[in-house]
């Protein structure tokens, strides 16, 4: 046996005093927190001293019937003995009692996911001797009144029913307050005295009595016990299983839990609690950004019951410990290279760090900080082009409001800006009745007095986010920003009534569904609907609005971009059926339409006509007349398109649905078409009956249209060619690329190239021209993976149609699949909906197989991707891997995938070096 498989696991990591058995690389094993606790307290910053129990253990647990290992109790024994050795100190002592806070910590941090206990270690004897030790026995009641909420929330499972707007413990606060200050709305915690606190202990005692059926643990090791049971028990929690499926979080991961001392912002006013960032979440700016409360403990901050101040007031209110923290903060970028989010907790004038880790940001932000950290060379380019995660790319080119429409608008209410961009809708004051509306195709405002992550799943459904409490750091705040969701939050002008579902502010009344708009950039409200309006990235470079000189966004995204440039191996196409889709997509860095679809040309103004006249042809001779009716318009469209892509490619494919889906279906619509085209109503029945397909997406359609009907795949060749021929006379280069759709058969493709052929030279010698042009096929059907050897013969080129090549493969219909797919999805049989993120074992199987096989025939075969897989940073990477030359996605994703392939990139050279 191997030495190191017999030395016994160690499930528990110590930190404190200089000292950590572990650091900030093992983030695996002691999660993102511990791990950085590890690193803050090697690097000598003031951090309690406490031991996290590792991620292993919660594996265990789940692997083992909710048990523990054999061993950890002892080593938890150590870690409180260390605890206890280097602040003098005991668990449970009636003299110096010891009292810990109990967290959890993931490898990527969960906010308000996991849960938080503090003060563990408090009964109504060690209550006493806090009250002695501290001589502050307002405080040690408040700390032990805080314990009894938390702990019976998290452990004891005392929280509020389905149809419960509000938690009981508030409630019992609520009522204590309205007895002790009739009358007085919006009383602070910090007006109840000594007396009341006692009453409230006693209250909640009883509730959680009621609610459980059992008394309140007094045993302090029994209290430990049940919490860090709690906290594992919190990783297979719904909000948590909501949240790790919305991210990708693998459930393997599991959770560490952090035991550590306490230290109180709440002993009075020389103390505090604040979170701060190293620079401003929102927008990016270098700015010291964050804010504290004074004598309040870390929850009060983020759990957003009090609107907390910003943390340069502190500079006034604590002049010490503010000049303390401005040295935290460059100490904590110098060291993590990279913006940090931290808690802090101002014991009695004395600073202590509680957690630091890398802040979340808005893509705005994300962006900014990458940029300015390069120029401050503090980081590299590479790094800062790995850093900015690709989906929040998207964000930076969110829409604001339209400046006309709001400059007419009224703001009703200001709040904090906590979510940048624009949202306009339908507002609702609970998340499933929000959730509801959604899937009625609503836009959707959720609005909260303040949220709590019960409300995640409104707040996945909703535009925006809009909380009358909290602040920039409050639950809303923290996960609007990192779903890039609008938000506004701590607008306290607001009256929300939950019961009434009304909103009153500044003397108006809106009922749920009335529509608010809010701007999360500027932290305003507004009445009614606003039209929204594009971003200063989409104004610069699509709309001309703006000069790029007037946009610092625009400046930071260009020069990201020209990283990206700089770095990639792949190319980026767009799939894109007109002239201003394809300027747009060029504008966005596209070097080409990777998917021209024909058939959406038809079904504009008066061509759907002429089409449908084609598919109720009698006869050849019919179906050719009605397709020369068609000619012109293609053929005006291709030109379009080749004078926007001023020389780039365009891969052009062939019509592809099956025909029915041309054609009207209920009589008043076949008997207005009949009208119009002089084709009796009876005809027009029966030619959709006889096309009626039980299985159309596996029926009559792609290149099997052109088999049977060759002169269709003659007109939008002839169309093709007369375009270029026209255009290449203006003097502009023109590359098209024929593409075939649905081949599974190498005959399938020889036929309709010979059909491009003879019509490409048929155009050339009556123009008087020549024409470089390649024909290839989309790999959408697994038999064409399968003998793409003998495909590439004939191809050119390959383009993988995925969202077929998903449909067949998985035998699972594209438009069907939404009945079940979330459910395969909850019960993890796939870890992400297929259509979206390439199924990389199976489909991506198929795709490999066929690359080899492509460019055993063919060395020098192009190879893309133009399903809608292409615009997935994901599935961009795995194309990267797979060998794929390009990829091609909607144009307003083409940011998107640009970085995700210089992503791909850099990460492969880094691979290769190691
Ligand atoms: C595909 O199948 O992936 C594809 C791009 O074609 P369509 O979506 O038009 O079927
Ligand atoms: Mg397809």
């Amino acid at each position: 046996m191997a030495k190191a498989s017999k030395k016994a696991a160690k499930y528990v990591y110590l930190f404190g005093n200089s000292k950590a058995d572990g650091n900030g690389s093992m983030k695996a094993l002691l999660g993102g927190k511990g791990a950085n606790l590890a690193e803050m307290t090697r690097i000598g910053l003031p951090v309690p001293p406490g031991f996290t129990i590792t991620t292993e253990v919660c594996t265990y647990y789940y692997a083992n019937k909710r048990t523990y290992p054999k061993t950890l109790q002892k080593e938890i024994e150590a870690g409180v003995a260390n605890m206890e050795a280097i602040l003098g100190k005991k668990f449970g002592d009636l003299q110096k009692p010891l009292l810990v806070a109990v967290r959890s910590g993931a490898r990527d941090s969960m906010p308000g996911m996991m849960d938080t206990i503090l003060n563990l270690g408090l009964n109504d004897q060690t209550v006493l001797a806090l009250e002695r030790v501290s001589g502050n026995p307002r405080f040690a009641w408040d700390c032990y009144r805080r314990f009894i909420q938390m702990y019976g929330d998290v452990v004891m499972g005392v929280q509020k029913g389905p149809n419960e707007d509000h938690e009981p413990f508030e409630i019992v606060i609520e009522g204590l307050k309205e007895q002790l200050f009739p009358g007085q709305p919006h009383v602070e915690d910090t007006r109840l005295d000594t007396d009341g606190l006692k009453e409230l202990v006693k209250r909640f005692k009883a509730l959680v009595k009621e609610r459980t059926g059992k008394e309140f643990p007094v045993s302090p090791w029994d209290q430990l016990k049940g919490a860090v049971g709690a906290v594992f028990g919190s990783w297979m929690n719904d909000r948590a299983i909501v949240y790790r499926r919305k991210y990708g979080i693998p459930t393997e991961w599991g959770t560490a839990v952090n035991v550590q001392a306490m230290v109180f912002g709440n002993t009075g006013t020389n103390s505090g609690s604040g979170v701060a960032f190293t620079r401003d979440p929102a927008s990016g700016e270098k700015v010291f950004y964050g804010e504290f409360l004074m004598n309040a403990q870390g929850e009060d901050v983020v759990a957003g019951v009090r609107t907390p101040e910003p943390v340069a007031n502190l500079k006034a209110e604590q002049p010490k410990a503010f000049a303390e923290l401005e040295k935290v903060r460059r100490t904590l970028e110098g060291h993590f290279k990279d913006m940090q989010d931290f808690e802090f907790t101002i014991e009695d004038g004395k600073l202590f760090m509680l957690q630091t880790r890398n802040g979340k940001r808005t893509g705005l932000a994300a962006v900014r900080i990458a940029v300015e950290m390069v120029k401050e060379k503090l980081i590299n380019w590479e790094t800062a082009v790995s850093r900015v995660p690709a989906e929040q790319l998207d964000q930076v080119l969110a829409p604001v409001f339209d400046r006309a429409a709001v400059k007419a608008a009224k703001v009703i209410a200001k709040g904090l800006p906590a979510g940048p961009g624009a949202a306009s809708g339908r507002i609702y004051f609970n998340a499933d009745r929000a959730v509801i509306a959604e899937s009625n195709k609503e836009k959707v405002l959720l609005v909260r007095v303040e949220t709590s992550p019960e409300d995640l799943r409104g707040m996945i459904a909703a535009e925006g986010i809009l909380t009358a409490r909290g602040g920039v750091s409050s639950h809303a705040a923290l996960v609007a920003r990192q779903m890039g969701k609008v938000c506004v939050c701590g607008a306290s002008a607001l009256h929300v009534d939950y019961a009434a579902k009304t909103l009153s502010v500044s003397g108006q009344t809106f009922k749920e569904g009335d529509y608010l708009s809010i701007d999360g950039t500027l932290g305003e409200v507004y009445a009614g609907e606003i039209k929204t309006a594009a971003s200063e990235i989409v104004q610069v470079l699509v709309e001309k609005s703006l000069t790029p000189k007037e946009s610092r966004t625009y400046q930071n995204f260009a020069q990201l971009m020209t990283w990206c440039s700089k770095a990639t191996r792949m190319t980026v196409r767009t799939n894109a059926d007109s002239p201003s889709q394809a300027a747009n997509a060029v504008a966005f860095g596209a070097v080409g339409i990777g998917l021209c679809r024909t058939e959406h040309m038809f079904f504009e103004g008066n061509r759907i006509d002429a089409m449908r006249e084609m598919i109720l042809a009698e006869n050849t001779a019919d179906r050719k007349k009605a397709l020369a009716k068609l000619l012109p318009y293609q053929r005006d469209d291709f030109a379009g398109i080749f004078r926007a892509l001023k020389g780039l490619p365009a891969t052009i494919r062939f019509l592809d649905p099956p025909l029915h889906e041309f054609l009207p279906h209920e009589s008043s619509a076949i008997n207005h078409l009949s009208e119009k085209i002089g084709v009796s109503a009876e005809k027009i029945s029966k030619r959709v009956s006889e096309l009626h397909e039980f299985n159309p997406m596996l029926g009559h359609r792609g290149c099997r249209l052109g088999i049977a009907y060759p002169e269709i795949s003659e007109m939008q060749t002839r169309a093709v060619f007369e375009a270029a021929a026209e255009v290449q006379k203006s003097g502009i280069k023109v590359k098209p690329e024929i593409m075939i759709p649905l081949v599974g058969f190498p005959k399938e493709l020889q036929l309709q190239l010979e059909v491009v052929h003879r019509i490409a030279a048929e155009v050339a010698k009556e123009k008087k021209t020549k024409f470089s042009y390649l024909v290839g096929t989309m790999i959408e059907i697994p038999r064409a993976a399968l003998v793409a050897d003998e495909i590439a013969k004939d191809a050119e080129f390959f383009s993988f149609g995925t969202n077929d090549l998903t449909q067949t493969t998985l035998g699972m219909s594209r438009d069907d699949s939404g009945s079940f797919l979330p459910k395969y999805q909850e019960l993890e049989i796939v870890k992400k909906n297929p259509f979206a993120s390439i199924d990389q074992t199976g489909v991506g199987k198929l795709m490999r197989m066929a690359v080899e096989l492509g460019r055993k025939t063919r060395p020098d075969i192009k190879l893309g991707i133009c399903g809608e897989h292409g615009g997935d940073p994901e599935s961009v990477k795995f194309c990267h891997h797979a060998g794929l030359s390009y990829v091609s996605c909607s144009p307003f994703r083409v940011p998107v995938a640009r970085l995700a392939a210089a992503q791909a990139a850099l990460e492969a050279a880094k691979a290769k070096k190691k």
